[in-house]
Order: structure tokens, then sequence, then C-alpha cells
């Protein structure tokens, strides 16, 4: 099966002239795909029956991806779903709801999309790195759970405003399908989103951020750092290998000479690991003068043995910061309740022990 999401505008041109169409069909399906959200091939009204017909007897049609559980905070601003892929993997996407004027003085509805299911990496604080790697995500995969939320929020009036690359797996892991995903998401023919409204999300992996940086493209970048030394953070990134803290930010500074944009380090807080006043100042001698923006996380609790840090610690965290010119915010905190944390959900519904393998059935 070959699905017409995975097609960028060009591609969907040589398509319909090799069927012998003419161009103009191309954008008919385009709109269609992107601004109705059909289906099944059959629903796109504006192609002659026969031409539809064609499409599906060459292998083509349309979303994969099925929604199996959906849950709400309290608060109705964070929505958090399971969905199965075609080969009925499930994987998790979530939509992060900030009213107007709340917190950026227009309305924003940020949409945090999964790349891989589950992770290899290993963060030990995450439940998708404990749950292992599965597969790579094709880019219709990633593009799905964007249009499945489009869909939900189109019958309330409402568009998707940023899109981010942080849900279960490693984007730069996936490389190629994750740039193909964000080309697909940004073409003024496809989706159609601002390239500065995408964000990608990286544990660090150098070689990855390097090659973002040739991409040409306008997004937004955020490496997750979590610690100011090696030590501390190859223990909570197993995986984080001969890449040293310093080679991460100097990374971070060369994205940043190349492109022109701000890159985020994100930083997780967790209670009596990473969340003490030393480990703060020693944070802030690494980032000041260098114009990053760190983001704290507090953790949000997960099926690891892993707590969120007192209040006040998080705020004196952030206070040392500050105070020697680091720029920085602590994360609003979305739907704790409702396991916002990538892989919580999966791993909630299916067990821990049944994480890796298990598929769910509607
Ligand atoms: S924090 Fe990100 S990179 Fe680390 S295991 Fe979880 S999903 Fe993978």
């Amino acid at each position: 099966m070959k699905d017409l999401y995975r097609l960028l505008p060009e591609e969907m041109e040589s398509l319909v002239i090799e069927l012998g169409q003419p161009r103009y069909r191309a954008d008919q399906i385009l709109y269609s795909l992107y601004y109705k959200f059909p289906e099944k091939i059959s629903e796109i009204k504006q192609l002659p029956a026969k031409f539809r017909d064609a499409l599906s007897d060459e292998g083509f049609t349309i979303g994969s991806t099925k929604e199996i559980q959906r849950i709400k905070s309290k608060d109705g601003e964070t929505t958090k779903l399971l969905l199965n892929l075609r080969d009925e993997t499930p994987i998790e996407s979530v939509l992060m709801q900030y009213p107007s004027k709340k917190l950026f003085g227009h309305p924003r509805s940020t949409i945090c999309v999964s790349t891989q299911v589950g992770c290899a990496m290993g963060c030990v604080f995450c439940a998708t790195g404990q749950m292992g790697f599965e597969r790579n995500m094709k880019a219709e995969e990633i593009v799905g759970q964007v249009i499945h939320f489009a869909k939900i929020l189109l019958e309330k009036g409402q568009h998707i405003t940023n899109i981010v690359f942080m849900g279960m797996g490693e984007p730069l892991a996936n490389y190629s399908e994750t740039i193909r995903a964000v080309k697909l998401l940004t073409h003024p023919r496809g989706f159609g989103i601002g390239q500065r409204n995408i964000t990608i999300s990286t544990i660090g992996i150098i070689s990855g951020i390097d090659k973002l940086a040739e991409e040409n493209l306008q997004i937004g970048l955020a490496i997750s750092l979590h610690a100011p030394n090696d030590k501390l953070r190859n223990w909570l990134v197993p995986t984080a290998g001969s890449s040293s803290v310093k080679d991460l930010i100097n990374a971070g500074k060369r994205f940043f000479l190349k492109t022109g944009r701000r890159v985020t380090f994100e930083y997780a807080l967790i209670e009596g690991i990473n969340d003490s006043p030393e480990i703060a100042t020693d944070l802030a001698s690494l980032l000041k003068d260098n114009g990053s923006h760190v983001n704290l996380i507090p953790l949000n609790p997960t099926t690891s043995d892993f707590s969120r840090p007192r209040r006040r610690n998080v705020l004196e965290f952030e206070r040392i910061l500050y105070n020697s010119g680091v720029n920085c915010t602590v994360r609003v905190e979305k739907g704790t309740e409702i396991s916002a944390a990538c892989g919580q959900l999966r791993t909630d519904v299916m067990g821990k022990s049944n994480n890796k393998r298990k598929k769910i059935k509607k």
C-alpha cells in the first residue's frame, strides 16, 4: 500500500502525469488531502471516478491512523491520543492548547508528534526509553498524526498553529523520514504551516544537528541537555556515547550560526538527581554568554522511579540561571494528570512488560 500523504507536491504531479491525467489533478488531490481530510480515495470527489479507481488499482491509499483512546485534561487544554498505525502498532500524539492572552497573547494549538515506535536512546527517566526500539515511523505516519488532530480541531473551527517533534522517539535517528515529514507539513501546496512554527527536539545526535543545519530550513531546534557534566548526562542518557556536553553546546552554536535560529536547551528537572543549586550554578557557567535559551521541564511522573522536584527547587534553579544571565523559562505544565510525558499513555494502557510487542486491536 502506498499512502498519498507520502508524496510531496512535485511527486504528486509526476504521479498524475504518469497516469495520463492533467497536472492540475495534483492540486485537486493536495487540496483535498490537506483541507478536507478524506479517509478514502473514493471521497476525493473532485477527481473523475475512473482516475480514483486508477489510483486504487496502483495500490494507493489514504491515511493510516485509527484512534483507540482519547483522554483530556481537566482544564480541557491537553488532549492525548493513542493511535494505531496501519500495522496496528500503537503510538502517542498530544495536543496542547494555550488560550489567548494566557501565555502568548494569541491562542496556540500545538501538536506533539512521535517519530519512532519506542526509542533506542534509553533515557532512564523516560517511559518511551524503557520500551526499547520497535521501528522508525514513515513520513506519512508522522503527517497522519497532524492530520488526525487537524480534523478534530476543524470541527471546532480551530487549526494547528505549531508542531513539535517531541513525542515518542528520537527524530534525528529517523532523519530522512523526519525531514520528509517537515517538507510535507511546511510545503505551501501541502499542509502549509510556517517552518518557524515547527521545532525538532533531539537528545543530541551531533551529526544529525549538523546535517539539519544544512537543510536550509527555518525550523527551531531543541537539544535535550539534562545535565551540566558528562558523568551525570551519561547516566541519564546511556546512549550519549562519546558526545560530551561541550560537544552538544558547540553543535547548538554551529546550528545557530548557520540558520540564525535560536537553540533551546531542554532540561528535565528530576528531584534529587539534577536539581540542586550547585548543578544550576554549573549549568549557568556553561551556558551564560552564548545567547541560548534554557527550558526547564519539571519531570512528569512516569512509571520509572524518578520524581518531579518540589516547586521551590524549580524556582531556585531558575533564579540561579536567571541571575547568571542565562535566558530561561519553566515549561508550563500541561496534562500531568493524563500521562502527558511521552510513552506514558502507551505504557499505562499496555502495561510495562507487554510494551514492546503487543498490538492493540480496536
Ligand atoms: S527522552 Fe526522547 S530520546 Fe530519550 S528515550 Fe525518551 S523519547 Fe528517546
